[in-house]
């Protein structure tokens, strides 16, 4: 066996939401929206499967939804991209990220990681040999500053992995972080592996920026998206890797080995959903935000110290601020056994010296979900508080 994998341990979200099904608790914890989705997309995807062939698709991807997804980003991002150069349709986000890494790490090269990061990043990346040098972000402005870059990038460094809006943070970085990120990745010569799969799901008038728009940027950019994100539709696994045309080949190599194709019905159905009008992007963001205020402020009212924000299906409670005096980790426990409610301790996305008082909470759930969660988590502060 591979000991990087038998000995990792089950993923923090499949131990909650096994919890939250034991103890009948309502689940906070993993980001999936508690509805069904846009009836419009599902429809094309159904048709597809009748009508459509069902074989194998083009491994790079359908030419449809390579074109929907250039054309959704000039419309929606300013990028300029080649269809049949510089993208690749991949199942999920999760096998964009695995094929990037595992194309474009080799061994002994440095691979710079943001905590706290998404759970998928640090095990391929030792997989493929990569020595992770970390930056620890902090609460509650999560700020990438000049000194952590400085200690971190060196001329051994090739990529550094980058994730915006962040999950789990909920924070979305403004042109003043990207400049100063993007300084260093030209000043070492280094490959941004941008995780955006959370770029339609912003607030408060926020618009998306990719780091790729940056001067000097588009050529050393690897993006990734998810139709699952922008489509609530998050058990369809259908994303992609957008990168300059000699990084899109290797990647695609890759791919080729992975998944090789991905279902041609739902890449149909994307094709027509990216191409949809700005009321349903604008409505999409409007939803999630309101559902994002209604956690907010009744976890206010119920004492809660509750962070900004600014995108995803995310916010975060702070314990110590609130009151409580248990860590994270001890906290979740107890909530989903004692007060009915599952959520994720966010020490779990850390690789090393995690901040311990940080709790994660999806908000893209119905008015109803969301008022029994209020409801468990102020029988917890009662409890704990
Ligand atoms: N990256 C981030 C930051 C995510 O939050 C997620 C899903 N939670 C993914 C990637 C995976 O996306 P997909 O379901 O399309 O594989």
């Amino acid at each position: 066996m591979n000991p990087l994998f038998s000995g990792l341990q089950t993923t923090v979200f499949e131990e909650m939401s096994g919890l939250a099904r034991r103890h009948d608790a309502v689940n906070l914890g993993q980001g999936f929206p508690d509805s069904n989705g846009p009836d419009d997309v599902r429809a094309k995807a159904a048709e597809a499967i009748l009508h459509g062939s069902n074989q194998y698709a083009p491994m790079l991807g359908s030419p449809a939804l390579r074109a929907a997804v250039a054309d959704h980003y000039r419309r929606f991002q300013g990028l300029a991209l080649d269809p049949d150069a510089q993208i690749v349709v991949t199942a999920g986000a999760t096998e964009g990220l695995a094929a990037s890494i595992l194309a474009l790490v080799a061994p002994g090269d440095e691979v710079v990681l943001f905590q706290p990061m998404f759970d998928v990043y640090l095990p391929l990346v030792l997989q493929a040999g990569g020595v992770p040098r970390f930056v620890s972000l902090k609460p509650p402005e999560w700020r990438i500053t000049e000194a952590d870059l400085e200690a971190v990038f060196n001329e051994k460094t090739r990529l550094v992995v980058f994730n915006s809006p962040q999950n789990p943070a909920a924070v979305v970085y403004g042109e003043d972080q990207l400049t100063l990120l993007a300084d260093f990745c030209r000043r070492f010569d280094v490959v941004a592996l941008c995780d955006e799969v959370w770029e339609q799901i912003l607030f408060d008038g926020r618009r998306h920026i990719s780091l790729a728009t940056l001067p000097g940027m588009a050529e050393r950019c690897v993006k990734i998206g998810s139709g699952g994100k922008i489509f609530s539709l998050t058990g369809w696994k259908v994303g992609w890797v957008c990168a300059p045309p000699a990084l899109a080949a290797v990647i695609a190599k890759a791919h080729q080995f992975i998944a090789f194709a991905v279902n041609p019905a739902t890449q149909a159905a994307l094709a027509y959903g990216l191409g949809k009008d700005d009321a349903y992007f604008d409505a999409l963001k409007a939803g999630y935000q309101r559902s994002r205020d209604r956690l907010s402020d009744g976890l206010r009212d119920a004492g809660y110290a509750v962070l900004p924000s600014q995108g995803t299906y995310f916010l975060n409670i702070d314990l110590a601020a609130s009151g409580v005096a248990l860590d994270d980790r001890s906290f979740c426990l107890r909530a989903v056994k004692e007060a009915g409610v599952a959520a994720i301790p966010v020490s779990a996305f850390y690789a090393e010296a995690p901040v311990t008082a940080i709790v994660r909470l999806c908000h893209a759930k119905k008015d109803a979900t969301l008022d029994a969660g209020i409801e468990a988590l102020a029988k917890a502060k009662r409890l704990f508080g």
